[in-house]
């Protein structure tokens, strides 16, 4: 695609990058197949390539965002399926992040939409305020449905019961139960920390028995994704450069071979931090290390290679392969691989490159797409008839679990499970348990 940046415009750094993705585009309109929500609205200006020209015509005339450039790109789910699809390597991702920067900066939105962002991006990042808001959500939500759509949508986010704060949750070191062979830090997030501890644990319990010391570092927490995505880059900056140094604190003291991330969307940001830091004379270099060292759960579990020691039960299972894990990250066969080694009978979800609509923060900025999404996922996994759904990503399992009645899994706890670990409470009911809760006990270290 031609461009016409001017040489002044090209010095600021950001300019340059989307330039050289826009030049990268030939137009072909491949990716528009793939896109979401073109396929459900079938308006070339909600299809990558239209917004690739939004972006373009914006940028390059250096122009405030407009009301018609901001609704089609607030559409845009950041699925990156169309990254996937492109022929051509177009890095939809660094251009649209960019635009939402842009947006943020330029655009002014009406009052409450700027009053649900600014909660949304105070709130869920922060565990302890969001589980609080948790605990307000669930006595709000018999009356759920006189509220106004976008609201109903975070009150039914909250859970029949509110899970306590996690052992996982406090900076330590859980040594490794096994023949020592890695030190790895392990990302315990933010939204998850209150939603879903289970999913730590045993990712601690899983990690320790296989060998590893896993290291909760200190002053780190949420990766920025919430609100990198809302174009608010300075607070994602922020959550960012803290992971980076809390991080590099470890791997410049007793050393990490691997930064865990068992939420995908999270690792797709991390891996991005060298990225994202590429300008900063201060964090560039550590940026980049903290991106080359960090690796979903199930990149360091093919690594470590996991026995089961139990023979599951008979369960078949819909896998469910969230955006970010097989667009974002490339991770597509692998899980899979890894749950079948583990003696599950697994099988991904028909038409599973289409987003389920969760999205970070999509679901509650865009309920209407995001319950379409929702609807034709849900529907996907059900022609499948499994016993158990299983994905690595929380956001999507949250999605998914609010239309269905088929019980969500994370792919960790299911591996803990096989390996010697409690069946994940989400299976109740399922199948035998055959070990002691005693067995189950998480070792601390100091
Ligand atoms: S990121 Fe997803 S929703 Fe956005 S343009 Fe690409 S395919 Fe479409
Ligand atoms: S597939 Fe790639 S090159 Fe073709 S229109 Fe889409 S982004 Fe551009």
């Amino acid at each position: 695609m031609q461009t016409s940046f001017t040489p002044q415009q090209l010095t600021d750094p950001d300019a340059a990058a989307s330039e050289a993705i826009l030049r990268k585009c030939v137009h072909c309109g491949f990716c528009t197949a793939t896109c979401p929500t073109y396929l459900l609205l079938g308006d070339e200006l909600d299809s990558p390539r239209g917004r690739i020209y939004l972006i373009k015509e914006m940028l390059e005339n250096d122009r405030p965002a407009d009301a018609k450039t901001v609704k089609h790109i607030d559409r845009c789910l950041s699925c990156l399926s169309c990254m996937t699809t492109c022929p051509s390597g177009v890095h939809y991702m660094h251009l649209v992040d960019h635009a939402r920067t842009h947006i943020e900066k330029t655009y002014t939105r009406p009052a409450t939409e700027r009053w649900l962002r600014s909660l949304l991006a105070f709130v869920l990042p922060r565990p302890s305020l969001f589980r609080l808001a948790l605990f307000g959500a669930r006595f709000a939500r018999p009356f759920a449905g006189l509220m106004p759509g976008r609201l109903q949508g975070l009150v039914r986010m909250a859970p029949a019961s509110i899970p306590s704060p996690s052992v996982t949750d406090r900076p330590q070191v859980f040594e490794a139960r096994a023949p020592r062979r890695r030190r790895v830090a392990l990302m315990t997030g933010c939204a998850q920390k209150a939603l879903a501890p289970a999913i730590n644990e045993a990712t601690v319990r899983l990690l320790t028995r296989l060998g590893c010391d896993v290291v909760v570092a200190k002053g780190a927490g949420c990766c920025g994704a919430l609100t990198h995505h809302m174009g608010k880059s300075d607070t994602s900056d922020a959550s960012a450069a803290a992971n980076i140094r809390a991080w590099m604190a470890e791997a410049n003291g007793d050393g990490l071979d691997h930064i865990v991330i068992n939420t995908s969307g999270c690792g797709t940001t991390v891996k991005d931090y060298g990225f994202m830091f590429r300008e900063d004379a201060a964090l560039a270099a550590d940026a980049a290390t903290v991106s080359r060292l960090a690796v979903d759960v199930t990149e360091l579990l093919d690594k470590l290679a996991p026995e089961p020691v139990i023979k599951v039960p008979p369960l078949k299972l819909a896998y469910h392969s969230a955006c970010s894990m097989q667009h974002g990250q490339k991770i597509a066969r692998l899980p899979m691989d890894l749950m079948k080694r583990l003696g599950f009978d697994v099988h991904p979800v028909p038409e599973g490159h289409i987003c389920c609509g969760s999205a970070g923060t999509y679901n509650l900025l865009q309920p209407e797409l995001a319950t379409r999404l929702q609807a034709r996922k849900v529907a996907n996994i059900e022609s499948l008839g499994p016993d158990v759904i299983a994905a690595g990503n929380l956001g999507c399992m949250i999605q998914i679990g609010q239309a269905t009645a088929i019980p969500l899994v994370h792919t960790v706890e299911l591996a803990d499970w096989a390996t010697g670990g409690p069946k994940p409470a989400a299976l109740e009911g399922i199948g035998v348990m055959k070990r002691q809760p005693a067995d189950y006990i998480i070792e601390t270290a100091a």
